[in-house]
């Protein structure tokens, strides 16, 4: 076997080894199947009782507050919903932000042309003033019109215009990004649940909508160990909870983290071609 020249093997090895440390990757997230996490109304609840879930199963979602009232309280109700800091958190720890309009009104096709421009755009801004990257938006009460779609196309890049309540939608991969329906989760059984999940695959996905997660009772309210079950379920079967940022994939990549796989990727090939090129020089003598 004189044809076997240790010239040769030397690029061979060393190719086949760069290409490995190439195209190696951590285990990615997006190896598992995608669910869009939706929390409407910024309720306080969501904050204390479900993100210590949501980061405990390394999940994003995307909460949709509506501007009005944050660390006043709403209707008398002071508390109930979120502070600014409190929101702003959120996005600081990976979560993503939306509007649901400046007041969430009861019914926006009674508003005048002012106040629709105040609700869909102004909120926005607001939003954007306390340093938040707004991308999507989500119609209160599932009320709109044609004339509040179209501004809400000019200024979001998704929105969610239908939520349905005990019934599954699914939504596919290359769904309109204005045409989204979500599912509202309420106090269904676990069985529910998973018949929710049927169909959810790489190609669709579905958007599970939550208000309150306590243990108060009432109709959208989720009691806090059905939530914590109902995320350890997707957790421990395949799924991950994604906010629609992720799922479309709308932020730009944090320039920390492809320099940090770059320098990597350099550090491991080194370390093969000097390890390869020892090997060798050792077998030459
Ligand atoms: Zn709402």
């Amino acid at each position: 076997m004189s044809g076997l020249r240790p010239g040769n093997n030397v690029w061979m090895i060393l190719v086949f080894l760069l290409v490995i440390a190439a195209s190696s990757r951590p285990v990615a997230a997006q190896e598992r199947i995608q669910v869009i996490l939706q929390f409407d109304d910024t309720w306080r609840s969501q904050y204390y009782n479900a993100l210590p879930v949501l980061e405990e199963y390394n999940f994003t979602a995307t909460f949709m507050p509506f501007v009005i009232d944050h660390g006043r309280g709403f209707g008398g109700n002071q508390g109930s919903y979120m502070t600014w800091d409190e929101i702003i958190d959120l996005q600081q720890r990976g979560m993503e932000i939306g509007s649901q309009g400046w007041s969430h009104p009861e019914d926006m096709t009674k508003l005048s042309e002012d106040d629709i421009i105040k609700e869909v755009i102004y909120s926005k801004d607001e939003l954007e003033k306390h340093g938040l990257v707004i991308y999507g938006w989500t119609y209160p009460n599932d009320v709109w019109n044609k004339n509040i779609m179209s501004i809400v196309k000019e200024t979001y890049t998704y929105s969610v215009p239908q939520s349905y309540m005990y019934e599954r939608r699914l939504v596919p991969k290359d769904a309109d990004r204005h045409s989204l329906e979500g599912t509202a989760v309420t106090n269904e059984l676990m069985s529910e649940f998973r018949a929710y999940l049927e169909g959810v695959d790489k190609n669709n996905t579905i958007i599970l909508i939550y208000h309150e997660i306590e243990n108060t009772g009432g109709k959208v309210v989720k009691p806090v160990d059905s939530f914590r079950e109902q995320m350890k379920y997707l957790y421990e079967n395949g799924y991950t909870g994604v906010s629609f940022r992720d799922y479309f994939g709308l932020a730009e990549k944090e320039p920390g983290m492809s320099d940090h796989e770059m320098t990597l990727r350099i550090a491991i090939a080194l370390v093969l071609i000097i390890f390869t090129l020892y090997v060798f020089c050792m077998a030459g003598k």
